[in-house]
């Protein structure tokens, strides 16, 4: 048990991390000052990790599609959503949500989504980009979604020529068994000379005769 966590500790040293610094490979001494250093293109910005399928990320939500039966509220743990009475909708305060998903869940017109955006970093938790009133029709979702999916396939392969068939191979006779020393013998055995007289009759042996 001992020898394999240390096996399994030992591993780890030469994996790659799962993560990656970010947003960029050293670590800043001020974060203004990479991001100014960015700006002006003397530093670049690493690339996020690559999303996990069922990623919790920021809320996607579409007005069009709710009902305003505050299912949603009566789950959400943080009190993240508030219902707009005269609207009859609602809106999500990113800053409180704790990602759950429990309202994608129990929302009967599935209007809620989590989304892979995970970048909220702000210093207004009231600012626009962290409230969520209207994020348009998921069906204009789904299709940026299956863009974004295609665009991220690899392209197929060239096709491969298939190999040539070989040619038949001549048929060879099937080798019978070896046949037996007598069965020879009979092969070497020559038949009746031409115009030798044909039935003659083999005398019987006599009784009494050697
Ligand atoms: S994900 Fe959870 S915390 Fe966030 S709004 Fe939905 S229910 Fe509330
Ligand atoms: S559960 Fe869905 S339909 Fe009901 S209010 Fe919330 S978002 Fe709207």
């Amino acid at each position: 048990m001992v020898t394999q966590a240390f096996f399994e500790l030992l591993k780890q040293f030469f994996k790659d991390p799962v993560t990656n610094r970010f947003p960029v490979t050293h670590a800043p001494s001020s974060i203004h000052g990479t991001l100014k250093a960015v700006e002006a293109g003397k530093a670049k910005i690493n690339p996020p990790v690559e999303i996990p399928p069922g990623f919790r990320g920021k809320i996607l939500y579409d007005r069009d599609a709710c009902i305003g039966c505050q299912m949603c509220l009566k789950v959400c743990p943080s009190e993240t959503i508030e219902y707009i009475k005269e609207d009859r909708k609602v809106k999500f305060y990113m800053s409180r949500c704790t990602f759950c998903a429990l309202c994608t869940e129990i929302c009967p017109k599935k209007c809620i989504r989590m989304s892979d955006t995970f970048i909220m970093a702000n210093t207004d938790k009231y600012g626009e980009d962290m409230i969520v009133t209207d994020s348009g029709p998921f069906v204009e979702q789904e299709k940026k979604e299956k863009e974004k999916e295609e665009a991220r396939k690899p392209s197929p392969p060239p096709e491969k020529k298939a190999p040539p068939k070989p040619a038949p191979k001549p048929q060879t006779k099937k080798k019978g068994p070896e046949p037996t020393p007598k069965e020879v013998q009979k092969e070497k055995v020559p038949g009746p000379a031409v115009g030798a007289p044909q039935n003659k009759e083999v005398p019987a042996k006599r009784a009494g005769t050697v």
